[in-house]
């Protein structure tokens, strides 16, 4: 795959993706059928990507069943090697592997796409090194028995994902699932499939085909047949809660293992001795705002204490106004774009409706322009809107966009609680300099994932995965490997005979 400009081939697509990967082949899909990926910057296409349907999912899971039996006999530690071999070469490529996740996701390159990149290396780094890691144990059941369990893989798994972080999450599935001596097939997101599809050509290089297999398709026409597959014996996905019932669905029709990394709707709490700059960095990375807060651990509910209400506001609009928004391209750039039409019409008319109440006051932001530059793309502004209730939609619902609501609290317990009032569980931040208050709430908080005095993103290693509605199972981490890719056998021998 290559990218070259545009202008200079009007008629020409900027990416050329080989196809989608089946069997180790670069194939079509069998009708024929295409979709047309767009850059959000510019709302202009940029590549055609084949529509599979359930027939080459079909193609799909029989080629990765025909290569479990080998791939799952390999020793677990040159399976590992195989991925950190994938390392090494997504890091020689790192710099493409970010400008085709910039171009497509409208996520800056500065910013945004060159971590995700380098990110993406060190998940097979990390998990090319957990191939001995997949040992059992013996149990000591007297003298004259010799009872040990193994850790086996499942064999097909299904996995989905989302377009927001779209090669990062992709790996986190990919790596820990093959280190486990699983084999894999992959529906990429229809709105980001090519720099998934550029991963998977170099993952191709180091693996046996059909090992990994990569579609591109839409939900319900490719993600479903996946989904519903009788061959796949393991699902993955990763998206938004809504979906991630369907699969749960598909899954218990065949008890089949299921892991879902679903949506969120994030607190973050911050206590009176925090009103300082370092705190509103921090609440700026939480916010995920320099990537228009399409993130599912985005806190997106910003509770401040009453004392610090407006001061904290004040310095937060200050730093937020003078990030800059533009091309995601431009190495000038914070903000980049909105993925899609849908997307950015979903955020506006959440903007719009703060606008329109009469209790809510616009802090800062807005309605995206509707003239210059930025109405070329997708382009939304981060925006804050200040209300003292935590029950309207805007405070309640993912909107998966640069959308902020900020909350008055004066009592620990009620922030807590109000904290706590919402079905989804997945992140959450805590901001003082008081570490009884900050550990006594970290614990108190219903999410799997709560930060204390920093808003980073997740490191491979960590435990993470939500609690509530935000999902099921844990994937990033040693423990993740083996609980959602492996599954245990007992063996119990008489020695006595
Ligand atoms: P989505 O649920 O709409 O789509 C996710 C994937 O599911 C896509 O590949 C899509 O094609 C596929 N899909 C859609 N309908 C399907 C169906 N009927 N059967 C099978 N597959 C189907 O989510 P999205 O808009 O792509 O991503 C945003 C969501 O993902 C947000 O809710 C966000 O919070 C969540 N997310 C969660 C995590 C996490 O780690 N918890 C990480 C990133 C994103």
């Amino acid at each position: 795959m290559s990218i070259t400009a545009a202008e200079s081939k009007p008629q020409a697509h900027a990416v050329s993706p080989k196809g989608m990967l089946i069997g180790g082949q670069w194939v079509e899909a069998k009708s024929g059928n295409h979709i047309t990926v767009e850059n959000p910057a510019k709302r202009s296409p940029i590549a055609d990507v084949p529509r599979a349907g359930a027939a080459d999912v079909d193609a799909a899971v029989e080629a990765a069943a025909k290569a479990f039996p080998a791939w799952s006999k390999v020793p677990p530690r040159e399976r590992g090697r195989a991925l950190l071999r994938i390392a090494d070469a997504l890091e020689g490529r790192a710099e493409e592997v970010a400008r085709t996740i910039a171009l497509e996701t409208g996520n800056a390159l500065r910013t945004q796409a060159r971590g995700e990149a380098r990110m993406t290396a060190d998940i097979f780094r990390y998990f090319g090194g957990l191939g001995s890691e997949l040992k059992g144990e013996t149990i000591p059941l007297g003298e004259h028995v010799l009872s040990y369990t193994r850790r086996e893989p499942l064999g097909v798994v299904g996995a989905i994902i989302p377009w927001n972080a779209p090669v990062m999450l992709g790996a986190l599935k990919i790596a820990p699932a093959l280190c486990a001596g699983n084999v894999m097939v992959m529906k990429a997101a229809e709105d980001a499939p090519l720099g998934v599809l550029l991963m998977a050509e170099i993952c191709q290089e180091f693996l046996p085909p059909g090992v990994l297999n990569v579609l591109t398709g839409y939900g319900e026409e490719c993600g479903g047949p996946l989904a519903n597959h009788p061959k796949i014996r393991k699902l993955s996905f990763t998206g938004s809660t809504e979906v991630g019932k369907i699969v749960m669905r598909a899954a218990a029709e065949r008890i089949v293992p299921v892991s879902l990394e679903l949506g969120g709707k994030s607190p973050s709490i911050v206590y009176p001795d925090a009103d300082e700059d370092w705190a509103v960095d921090g609440i700026i990375a939480a916010m995920r705002f320099t990537r228009q807060s399409q993130s599912c651990t985005a806190g997106s509910r910003l509770f401040l204490h009453e004392d610090i209400f407006d001061s904290f506001l004040g310095k937060l609009e200050k730093k937020t106004t003078a990030l800059k928004i533009g091309d995601p391209l431009d190495e000038a750039t914070d903000i980049g774009t909105i993925i899609n039409n849908k997307q950015f019409t979903k955020v506006c008319r959440y903007v719009d409706e703060g606008l329109k109440r009469s209790d809510a006051k616009l802090v800062f932001g807005g309605l995206p322009p509707k003239t210059g530059p930025l109405s070329e793309g997708y382009y939304a502004i981060p925006t804050v809107f200040a209300d003292r209730s935590n029950d309207w939609r805007l405070a309640r619902e993912e909107i998966f966009g640069p959308v902020l609501v900020a909350i008055r609290w004066s009592d620990e317990a009620e922030a807590i609680r109000m904290a706590n009032d919402s079905h989804y569980g997945l992140a959450a931040y805590v901001w003082t300099h008081d570490i009884g208050a900050g550990l006594r709430t970290a614990h108190a908080i219903e999410s799997g994932w709560v930060q204390v005095n920093q808003g980073g993103g997740q490191v491979p290693g960590m435990s993470y995965g939500g609690y509530k509605q935000s999902g099921i199972g844990r994937e990033f981490s040693l423990e993740g490997m083996l609980d959602s890719f492996t599954q245990r056998k007992s063996v119990t021998v008489n020695l006595a005979v």
